[in-house]
């Protein structure tokens, strides 16, 4: 999976970063802030040995932002584009799809315009990771945010929060307490009892500035240009001032309440917040343990362990040409199980079968005297006899065949 994506994610241009696993705590208080749940109550902080607070990180956003402002990225041409992958930590109730070091794989795009052409391309590359992948039933939803301004995004938490009073008592309590906090968080509610409530709430494509709706009709414009299939979600919010225009999250099949793959959106604020020029930037984290989750629920879970070749040994005699023949066969780039012991055929074949080999290799005494090796295509149960010149030849023709 890591693999596919950065081949996917290098074809966009999109290279390598490596944050820290751990950073000031201070980094993810200002970058994620300081009221959010990940921050106030889930996060594993600890004292260091100078008694500043230092945190794992809950996400890698801040940490690529830092970076980038650290390390005058502002210099590379624009936008700088960069992806990581690596564990995450959080101090969540954990259930399934849902851990405390769990990992993500991530991309930003930092600097440069906020054209919508690259909101569009950044998802692009996500759907086209999932679609290489083979994940099942993935919907893509988009929303715009609008931005800060009173005319914008500011009126509209306004007008939210006239209506949320209202109904203030029908709420349940921490909806009622986000009133305050984080008014937006409420759309998020998944109580059902606050769902109709929820439904008559105004909404904030009603209230997008200008140049916020222009930008996201050319969002949407653009994800058609690639064939990218959206569906639009006003409920789709984030709760942090710096968070502007779109966002988008993306969902898969199997995977219970839980379902959420991807999450991302514009930050075009946050670098400027940690002390960096004002930058543009968007971005996205993908959930890669719920990744494996689909997948494995619509049974494409294991792929990677299979082998293309099991060598079924047996006799003392066997054994060095078994692992010549296994040496000379990894050095080909095929995948190869070398049982350490021998073992009587039959368990050998059983062996392979479970290990989901395409062929066994069946290498006893005699075979290894006459130079007639037995090659046994697993799927079919059918034998073939070869030189050891020729099996190589064979296996190599396959394996161009089937790459
Ligand atoms: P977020 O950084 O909260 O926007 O999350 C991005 C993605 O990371 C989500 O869509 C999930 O797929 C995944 N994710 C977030 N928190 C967890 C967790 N505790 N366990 C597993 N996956 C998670």
């Amino acid at each position: 999976m890591e693999q596919t994506a950065r081949e996917v994610f290098a074809t966009f241009g999109f290279g390598e970063i490596r944050p820290p696993v751990f950073e000031p705590t201070d980094l993810f208080a200002r970058a994620v802030g300081g009221e959010t749940d990940i921050v106030s109550k889930e996060m594993y902080s600890f004292e260091d040995r100078d008694e500043t607070s230092v945190s794992l990180r809950p996400e890698a956003t801040a940490s690529v932002c830092r970076a980038y402002i650290e390390h005058g990225m502002q210099q590379l041409p624009p936008p700088v584009k960069l992806y990581y992958l690596g564990p995450m930590f959080r101090r969540e109730r954990p259930q399934k799809g849902r851990y405390r070091q769990f990992y993500q794989i991530g991309a930003e795009a930092l600097g440069g315009t906020d054209a919508p052409g690259i909101d569009a391309e950044v998802i692009e590359m996500v759907m086209l990771f999932f679609a290489r992948l083979d994940l099942e039933g993935v919907q893509l939803e988009i929303n715009s945010i609008g931005h800060g301004a009173p005319e914008c995004r500011r009126g509209y938490v306004e007008k939210l929060k006239a209506a949320l009073e209202k109904v203030k008592d029908k709420l349940g309590e921490d909806s009622r307490r986000r009133i305050e906090t984080n008014p937006l968080r409420v759309l998020d509610s998944k109580l059902e009892s606050e769902q109709a409530i929820i439904s008559g709430l105004p909404r904030i494509g009603d209230h997008l500035c200008d140049e916020c709706a222009k930008h996201y009709a050319e969002v949407k414009r653009q994800l058609e240009l690639r064939g990218v299939a959206f569906k639009e979600n006003w409920r789709l919010v984030r709760g942090l001032d710096y968070y502007m225009r779109t966002t988008f999250e993306i969902t898969a099949k199997g995977l219970g309440s839980q379902n959420a793959v991807c999450g991302g959106g514009r930050y075009d604020g946050l670098v400027e917040l940690l002390g960096g020029p004002p930058t543009k930037g968007i971005g996205f984290a993908i959930g890669e343990d719920r990744l494996i989750l689909s997948l494995q629920e619509a049974g494409k879970g294991g792929i990677a362990q299979r082998r293309d070749v099991y060598i079924a040994w047996l006799g003392e005699k066997a054994q060095p040409a078994a692992i010549d023949v296994a040496q000379k066969l990894r050095k080909a780039g095929f995948r190869v199980e070398l049982p350490p012991t021998e073992q009587k055929f039959g368990k050998a074949l059983g062996q392979a079968d479970k290990l989901g080999s395409r062929y066994a290799l069946i290498l006893g005494e005699d075979e290894v005297a006459s130079g007639q090796w037995t090659l046994k295509t697993l799927a079919d149960g059918s034998q073939q006899k070869y030189s050891e010149a020729t099996l190589l030849e064979f296996l190599s023709k396959q394996k161009q065949l089937s790459s």
